[in-house]
């Protein structure tokens, strides 16, 4: 450690959790965030606080201004320039700690690109909106053995659990085993539907951020090895212990079926009134389209580095680089794939 260091991080080198050898090993180490929404922007900015030397930040989003409430790493010049929230994470955390290795990836984990996302890393962070992404995540997790985070939250409410692969329950022991708990119980609601408090969001990322620390600095008997639920709203908090279901799909019968793509549907609906469509698997031009589509006579047609955006009302198109785009204006993947061949192609 330079000197300039023990400085930075004497807080945290102080507690004894931690210590010098903690912190070394921290600034050697590494993660990977799945999503960078509410949950994600918050572990992520305390994870490079807190020094982890390598942080990989993958998101398929752009920053919008009814994120700013509680996505902490945003602001309103990134919601007005629709920034991908990859990007403006990673400017964001470089000024905050430079000691920090930081990657975001503009992409949506798929069970195509999930292994060359995922591996190398000794953890996986759990800040997606889904699922269908968590139970992939938990999949590729358990096949590449390596431990990750889930979380969620929405509402007043959130729960949290640290996954070891053959040591722990895994995401697929606690929903799939079918006897939930209004406690184990996954959040159904969205925060499209439910809205949700910053506070909940803050909580939540906040304990699966210091079970990082734990891992990532070498003292994982300190994990608490439970799964925390807490509703900041009634102020109930509950710690439950989950077993491994020895039938388990998939940390038992290894049958990775969201990472085979059985289980994953083509276009993902992506809340807040909007499809996401995924027709083609190869990188488009997007000044080229840009042109096209100026001639063509859509509306506002707007570009930076990372997107495209138009207006065709009533709906409004974001398109990426990788080809993915995001249909705003309609819950209908129908509507949305005939706007994508009509305006983008085949
Ligand atoms: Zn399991």
């Amino acid at each position: 450690m330079k000197p300039r260091q023990y400085e930075k991080y004497s807080r945290q080198i102080l507690f004894r959790g931690i210590g010098e050898a903690g912190q070394e090993k921290l600034l050697g180490a590494s993660a990977v965030i799945v999503g960078c929404g509410a949950l994600g922007t918050v572990v992520a900015n305390l994870l490079v606080r807190a020094g982890v030397g390598r942080l990989r930040i993958v998101d398929r989003d752009f920053v919008d201004s009814s994120n700013l409430q509680r996505q902490t790493l945003f602001e309103e010049a990134d919601a007005r320039n629709a920034l991908p929230k990859a990007v403006a994470a990673e400017r964001r955390l470089r000024a905050i700690n430079s000691d920090v290795q930081v990657e975001g990836v503009v992409a949506d984990v798929t069970p195509k690109n999930a292994a060359e996302l995922l591996s190398g890393f000794p953890l996986i962070l759990d800040g997606t909106d889904n699922f269908e992404t968590r139970l992939l995540v938990n999949d590729a997790a358990i096949s590449l053995g390596i431990p990750w985070i889930y979380a969620a939250a929405v509402g007043s409410y959130g729960v949290t659990m640290t996954i070891r692969p053959t040591e722990s329950a895994c995401l697929a022991c606690l929903l799939e085993s079918g006897e939930t708990s209004s406690a184990t119980a996954p959040v159904e609601a969205t925060c499209d539907t439910a809205g949700v408090l910053n506070a909940a969001v803050s909580v939540i990322a906040s304990i699966e951020a210091a079970e990082a620390i734990k891992l990532l600095a070498g003292r994982p008997e300190a994990l608490n090895g439970r799964l925390i639920s807490c509703d900041v709203w009634t102020g109930k908090f509950q710690s439950i212990r989950v077993a491994r279901n020895p039938d388990c799909r998939a940390c038992a019968r290894r049958e990775f079926v969201f990472l085979a793509g059985e289980a994953q549907p083509h276009i993902t609906l992506c809340g807040r009134d909007s499809v996401q469509i995924h027709e083609r698997h190869r990188r488009l031009d997007l000044s080229e389209l840009g042109r096209r589509l100026t001639a063509a006579a859509a509306a506002e047609v707007r570009n930076n580095d990372f997107l495209l955006r138009f207006r065709v009302p009533p709906y409004e198109m974001t398109v990426f680089a990788d080809g993915r785009a995001i249909i705003k204006g309609t819950k209908d993947p129908a509507v949305a794939r005939s706007l994508y061949a009509r305006y983008i192609g085949a």
